[in-house]
């Protein structure tokens, strides 16, 4: 099932304004959406705390009425309708479980109300819960309660209550922030290879960006309720439209510089690092990925050591560089590339596909 959001909007009235008087700015939560979400996928809405995450989530499954703008899910137009008759299954990060209830009541609970032609017979009802809880490899703990669960196994059921009903649409908010690190992981992979199996359009909304990369099939970026990029994981990491997202995704972070463009070279503090065909003179903020330095003793990039960790097949080389105000480098090599490591200073060369030159005035769309 395809979504189609357009032109979704969803203002909240600013705190503390008074009637009569000139409000305070309302705050636009969610900022003209209009993009079309494909069947089948798994996208993941991605942003920092406070940016829309959830607002947008809430209006596609209907807790909350958009300000202007529709939803369609298919050719139907479900921006009327309440969340029941979306036909969406809802993921929370805080789980949600019945605590007094078994976990197989805990997942038919959503069949239990289903009224006319919806309504399910016992034997029905039963073999949806056993699907729906093999699904997601809880079957053997139908009979436990959930304060007899991990956390992991808990946000396990929570996902069999949201697909026991077939839904059209699964909406994750933040489902994995509960857990520790390698429930994390395993969850993750976990969600994906459910989504994958039982290939329902799925959205996934997190803050962490290594979550989103490594799951979705396409993720959104967002700040201030504005989508800054849509596209492949991969896509958005290689070719940043703007210097927030290339901030915003990577681990260790892009290394950014002032720089310069000059008569076709690029400049940082005095030295030419890169030449830059057919781009015009003006200062410049510059990215760096991690991976986009090249250790070479004649390079134009030259450091002071700070740090040297050689990690299995990658070595991260900590450096300043002193002629911009001793700016931090955050690099990373190939272990073989750097067979003689450098001591005292670095020199540094630059891959042109990893470097990227946003203009001064804006960090964003
Ligand atoms: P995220 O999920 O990305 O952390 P949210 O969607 O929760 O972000 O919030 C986006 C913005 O909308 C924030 O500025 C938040 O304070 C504001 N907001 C969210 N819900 C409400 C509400 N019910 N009333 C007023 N402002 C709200």
């Amino acid at each position: 099932m395809k979504i189609v959001l357009q032109h979704l909007t969803k203002k909240f009235p600013a705190r503390g304004s008074v009637r009569g008087r000139k409000n305070r700015e309302d705050v636009i939560a969610v900022n003209d959406f209009d993009f079309e979400i494909p069947d089948g996928k798994l996208i993941g809405l991605l942003g920092p705390s406070g940016c829309g995450k959830s607002t947008a989530l809430n209006l596609i499954c209907g807790l909350l009425k958009p300000t202007e703008g529709k939803i369609f899910f298919g050719e139907d137009d479900v921006t009327g309708l309440p969340p029941e008759n979306r036909g969406v299954g809802m993921v929370f990060q805080n789980y949600a479980l019945y605590p007094h209830l078994t976990v197989e009541k805990n997942i038919q609970f959503p069949l239990e109300n289903l009224k006319g032609a919806d309504k399910l017979s016992k034997e029905e009802i039963s073999k949806r819960v056993l699907e729906a809880a093999k699904l997601v490899q809880i079957d053997h703990l139908l009979e436990r309660k959930p304060n007899e669960l991990s956390g992991g196994q808990q946000q396990r059921v929570a996902i069999a209550r949201a697909l026991v009903k077939l839904p059209r649409v699964l909406l994750l908010d933040e489902p994995l922030s509960n857990l520790d690190a390698r429930l994390r992981l395993q969850t993750r992979e976990e969600i994906r290879r459910i989504q994958q199996e039982t290939q329902i359009t799925t959205i996934f909304v997190t803050h962490d960006q290594d979550e989103a990369m490594s799951i979705s099939d396409m993720i959104v970026v967002m700040k201030d309720g504005i989508v800054q990029q849509i596209g492949k994981p991969q896509n958005v990491y290689d070719d940043p439209v703007n210097l927030f997202v290339a901030k915003f995704l990577g681990t260790p972070p892009i290394n950014v510089f002032s720089g310069e463009v000059k008569k076709e070279q690029l400049y940082i503090g005095s030295e030419a690092v890169l030449s830059t065909p057919g781009v015009s003179d003006q200062p410049v903020h510059v990215g760096i990925r991690p991976e986009g330095f090249l250790l070479k003793e004649d390079g134009p990039l030259s450091c002071d050591l700070v740090r040297l960790e050689v990690m299995g097949r990658d070595v991260s080389i900590v450096s300043t560089h002193e002629k911009s105000q001793n700016v931090t480098i955050r690099s990373i090599i190939d272990a073989d590339e750097g067979k003689s490591l450098p001591t005292g200073k670095v020199h540094f060369g630059l891959k042109p596909a990893k470097v990227f030159l946003f203009c001064t005035d804006t960090e964003e769309r």
